[in-house]
């Protein structure tokens, strides 16, 4: 078990794809004895442990790089619960050291080019480019923030190469005026509902036309997920271009887990000429949820802030990640899931702050069962300065049966009170759990709107379409709404 990373369990070092010469081959060993054992280091060659509080995150079996995904907590990886979630330790560490600022730097995904082979010849070579004399009298003699900056600047080089140059800043989208209606009624203050609709399991889109018809009234945006489950389904941009030829405004939303960095960006080039202009980047339910077979479970090529970083930068600097110029930019408006109960609600607000700062402009949550509990993590986001930058939209998902409401319970990064599962189980005996469903549903949107960081909703009906113009009509937001 590493030293420095307690709880850890071994896992096997990247090796590098290319033959490496004899001389070579042993400085990577010899980096690995050591890193190995105090720090868990798995050789990615895109050392990041300076910003992850001596963790190495590679660990983590979606492979992330930028934090914890939903479905984190404080007890295990709910990709395999015979580990503790190594982001979950990376955050528990970092706030114990007062290093949690610097998990706000966005950081590259792998270059494979560079996985398997030693990072500490990166880091000699800075050394040497920037004088050996000098940085060693700044390391030596130096104080504070002069010393860090040495520190940085050497560390600094070896993990945000050149094509990719994140930071732990806020980017300002390049444009002023909407390119979609959900964005311009956010912008305008209006308290907006979007829904989702699952996409359909055959070819037929029969019922799916059906489905965008029936909310479209009642709606802004629809939002089509993208293999939910990790289980396929007709693809969300199909959905989306459907949503448009129908006259209604999609949110396509887009995983990392079925995306390289090279399909995400020619996805969205394709999305965009079809009329898209909502995008959702979520990392993606691991394949663990899918039915057998099933694909890998041990790293995604991006993660959903890595998406972002991409997306907006394709977007607002008008080139590909290579660096290639895109002539005419896609323009889309760009959002990310959020998720106020997964881990810990101070955990969740770094995350969540670093995808504004990547370039997220809009928020749909996770389902939300207990808004006075799902203030916490309101309060960590004002600390952050954040509303401002980004729109809210609190997840809602109506409760159809007591079966369904204990399911809930199961679900990563959802938390139902008691007071919930009581109620419907009382209804579900008594034959009335649509309708407690139905009342619960109200009474959440009645305690969250109005609530300061809070700009909509977002209904996800999980297969009941057919309730969402009456919650929109009984929760009086139907009256401002024409079709979008
Ligand atoms: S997959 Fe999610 S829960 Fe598991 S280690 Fe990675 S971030 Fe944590």
């Amino acid at each position: 078990m590493p030293i420095f990373t307690p709880g850890r369990r071994w896992q096997p070092a990247y090796r590098p794809f290319k033959k490496e010469s004899l001389g070579s081959a042993l400085m990577e060993d010899f980096e690995y004895i050591i890193k190995g054992p105090l720090f868990g280091c798995r050789m990615c060659g895109n050392c990041l442990l300076q910003e992850t509080a001596f963790i190495c995150p590679m660990e983590c079996p979606k492979g992330l790089r930028n934090g914890p995904c939903g479905g984190s907590t404080p007890e295990y990886c709910y990709v395999d619960k015979t580990r503790p979630c190594i982001w979950y330790k990376i955050y528990e560490r970092s706030f114990k050291m007062g290093r949690e600022e610097k998990l706000l730097e966005v950081l590259p995904p792998l270059d494979w080019e560079k996985v398997g082979t030693e990072t500490w010849k990166d880091i000699l070579t800075t050394v040497k480019k920037n004088g050996t004399g000098k940085v060693v009298k700044s390391i030596v003699l130096d104080q504070g923030e002069k010393r860090y900056k040495t520190w940085d600047m050497i560390f600094r080089a070896v993990r945000q190469p050149d094509w990719w140059q994140g930071d732990d800043k806020y980017h300002a989208p390049a444009y002023t005026e909407p390119v979609s209606e959900l964005e311009r009624r956010l912008k305008a203050g209006e308290f907006v509902v979007a829904c989702e609709i699952a996409p359909p399991l055959s070819m037929a889109t029969k019922k799916l036309i059906e489905n965008i018809e029936l909310v479209k009234p009642f709606v802004t945006a629809i939002n089509f997920t993208d293999n939910a489950s990790a289980t396929p389904r007709m693809t969300s941009w199909a959905c989306s271009r459907i949503a448009v030829e129908k006259g209604a405004e999609p949110v396509m939303q887009i995983a990392a887990r079925d995306r390289t960095r090279a399909s995400l960006q020619a996805e969205i080039l394709g999305a965009t000429a079809l009329g898209v202009r909502n995008v959702l980047c979520v990392t993606g339910d691991s394949p663990v949820l899918a039915p057998q077979p099933r694909g890998r479970m041990d790293i995604n090529d991006m993660d959903a802030i890595q998406m972002i970083w991409i997306l907006r930068r394709m977007r607002d600097e008008g080139h590909y990640l290579d660096g290639r110029e895109l002539k005419f930019p896609p323009k889309f408006f760009l959002g990310a899931a959020a998720s106020p109960f997964a881990s810990d609600p101070k955990f969740q607000a770094i995350r969540e702050h670093k995808k504004v700062n990547a370039g997220a402009q809009f928020f749909q949550t996770n389902l939300v069962y207990d808004p006075e509990r799902m203030e916490i993590w309101l309060n960590e986001l004002a600390k952050r300065n954040i509303f401002d930058k980004v729109y809210i939209m609190i997840g809602i998902t109506p409760l159809k049966s007591a079966k369904m409401t204990h399911y809930m319970t199961e679900v990563p990064g959802v938390f139902v009170p008691k007071s919930i599962i009581d109620r419907m189980d009382a209804a579900d005996a008594k034959g009335g759990a649509q309708e407690e469903g139905v009342k619960i549903a109200l009474e959440i949107i009645e305690k969250i709107r109005g609530k300061q960081g809070i700009n909509g909703l977002h209904i996800m009906p999980v297969g009941w379409e057919d309730i969402i113009p009456r919650i929109v009509t009984e929760a009086g937001l139907a009256k401002n709404l024409t079709p979008a």
